[in-house]
């Protein structure tokens, strides 16, 4: 049986007898090689369901979707495994209670998709800590290197090319898990933060700002890259910024529900190489 017949079935049996209200996963999309989000709240709906090599999106975003969990019923979620991290931070920083949460974990396996053991974020923990030992994020994305190689000036050029094209349409924000602020920091105008005009000394304060406030937090899920309609590529911050948080402080973002946040922590033995 499929792994996508299998979670249909679980799916079926979950909505039918109450242990959850909705089931947020994959259907087909508006071309034959796209998925987008469905929301499944009946037994009937169910078979709507595909899972398969071409699900990428992180969807662990919906679940702090304003009320969604407020009445403390369960909701069931599809998660690869950077969903899995999603969900661990969103319940190390109280957006969310993990017991509401069933996963149906998935990753991929070749050009098809495995299914991943456990149900709930806890199962997951030795999954995730496995994940840390072997960490996909690389310092040998070909792009990276090119960039570290680069003088700081050739580097500020790229990035100014890269946000000048930026539109401040706030996509990347809107489909990232991590921001979840009900008002943005952008979005404030007394004082105003950020120049919400697209010009490249709003562009650069808007893009470096979110940059930061993902630092030891992103999970490289790439739904902002992919979100991005000018195609910036957001996937290369994220990455440097993942590298950095392992290297500099020994912190995998989304490790564990308990995990504290890299920039709001302190340890004796942190490198402290930006007073130096
Ligand atoms: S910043 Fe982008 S890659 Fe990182 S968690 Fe948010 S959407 Fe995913
Ligand atoms: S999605 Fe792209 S264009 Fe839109 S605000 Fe983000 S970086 Fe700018």
């Amino acid at each position: 049986m499929s792994i996508e017949v299998q979670y249909r079935n679980r799916a079926k049996e979950l909505l039918s007898n109450g242990e959850v209200k909705l089931v947020v996963g994959y259907t087909g999309g508006t071309t034959p090689e796209r998925r987008r989000p469905v929301f499944i709240s009946s037994a009937e709906q169910v078979d709507r369901l595909v899972l398969d090599d071409l699900c990428i999106a992180n969807l662990s975003g919906y679940l702090v979707t304003e009320s969604l969990l407020s009445d403390e019923k369960s909701v069931a979620v599809f998660l690869r495994p950077e969903g899995i991290r999603s969900i661990n931070i969103l319940a190390a920083e109280n957006q969310l209670n993990p017991d509401q949460i069933v996963i149906f974990g998935f990753e991929p396996a070749g050009n098809t998709i495995k299914a991943l053991d456990g149900t709930n974020a806890l199962e997951f923990s030795e999954f995730v800590v496995s994940l840390s030992e072997n960490p996909s994020v690389s310092d040998s994305d070909p792009v990276i290197e090119k960039l570290e190689k680069m003088s700081a000036q050739e580097r500020f050029s790229f990035w100014q090319d890269e946000f000048s094209k930026c539109i401040k349409c706030y996509a990347c924000r809107q489909a990232c898990p991590m921001c979840y602020c009900r008002r943005c920091i952008v979005d404030c105008n007394q004082p105003q933060w950020i120049n919400t005009s697209p010009h490249t000394l709003g562009n650069f304060e808007w893009n470096i700002i979110r940059a930061f406030h993902l630092a030891g937090r992103c999970v490289e899920c790439g739904n902002c890259d992919r979100a991005c309609p000018v195609n910036i590529p957001l996937r290369l911050i994220n990455r440097r910024m993942a590298v950095e948080a392992r290297e500099s402080f020994d912190h995998f973002a989304g490790l564990s529900m308990t995990q504290e946040p890299v920039l709001a922590s302190f340890k004796k033995d942190d490198s402290e190489t930006f007073i130096l």
